[in-house]
């Protein structure tokens, strides 16, 4: 059975003395939910939330990394890296990476491969923007952005995927994909996958939608079949709100 995750991507926020509140926070959060929790503080801060987490259920996961070993990439950071302070998941992807770091198919899949290679775990983040879907592209850009930068992998590699869904339109903008539209996609998703590797693997892969998931809206989003949990950016921020989220599991 595939999981259920909810991550928290805390993208450029939080300086330490922020973080370590916030770790607090976390810790002090109490859930029945099945969901595998996660949150992505900024690089300066993985160490110190590694450390803080680690005995708890909540993993310590990065927001992304670089595809060489080491070397003259200055600012970068690599797979290696990140295994070195505890960290074993990378969100690769996501759309502000695509949109403000010119970051193409092409580049994340040879980040996927780095990272997988080190046997890392990927959340791998795609979506289409608002006139992709205005004039109803939406499942041909998403369909590509999953071919092109992940179907060189074989089936295996799959252990090691999870898919998150985020529509650019409702990124920090309030306004959330309806469950029904995320579940037509995600079901999308799923049979592009079933499609070049075969059912069991497609069934076994968790497809997280990230954009604008609220308290107030997350059940009913994860409610729906093909969605398996959530990329939460804002609300992630908040302890409570977070943990109300986790708990809609
Ligand atoms: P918001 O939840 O703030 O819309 O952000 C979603 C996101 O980009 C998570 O990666």
């Amino acid at each position: 059975m595939r999981k259920n995750i909810v991550a928290g991507n805390w993208k450029m926020n939080n300086d330490l003395a922020q973080t370590e509140s916030l770790l607090t926070a976390l810790k002090n959060q109490r859930t029945t939910s099945n969901a595998e929790v996660m949150v992505a503080p900024t690089y300066t801060n993985l160490f110190q939330a590694y450390q803080t987490l680690k005995m708890s259920n909540i993993e310590v996961v990065a927001q992304n990394m670089h595809f060489a070993e080491n070397g003259a990439y200055t600012g970068e950071i690599s797979a290696s890296m990140l295994k070195s302070i505890g960290i074993n998941t990378v969100i690769l992807g996501h759309s502000e990476r695509r949109e403000y770091f010119n970051e193409t198919d092409e580049l994340l899949a040879k980040k996927v491969d780095a990272a997988l290679a080190k046997g890392m775990r990927v959340i791998f983040c795609f979506g289409e923007e608002l006139a992709d879907r205005k004039s109803g592209n939406e499942e041909t850009i998403v369909g590509n952005q999953i071919k092109n930068a992940l179907f060189h992998l074989d089936a295996a590699a799959f252990q090691n995927i999870v898919l998150a869904y985020e529509p650019v339109w409702a990124i920090g903008t309030g306004e959330t994909a309806s469950p029904e539209q995320a579940q037509d996609m995600h079901a999308f998703i799923r049979k592009t996958l079933a499609d070049k590797y075969g059912n069991d693997v497609a069934d076994e892969v968790s497809i997280l939608y990230g954009g604008s998931v609220k308290p107030a809206n997350a059940e009913e989003i994860f409610s729906k079949p093909d969605v398996d949990g959530g990329l939460i950016g804002g609300a992630a921020l908040n302890a409570e709100d977070f943990f109300a989220i986790v708990n809609a599991f």
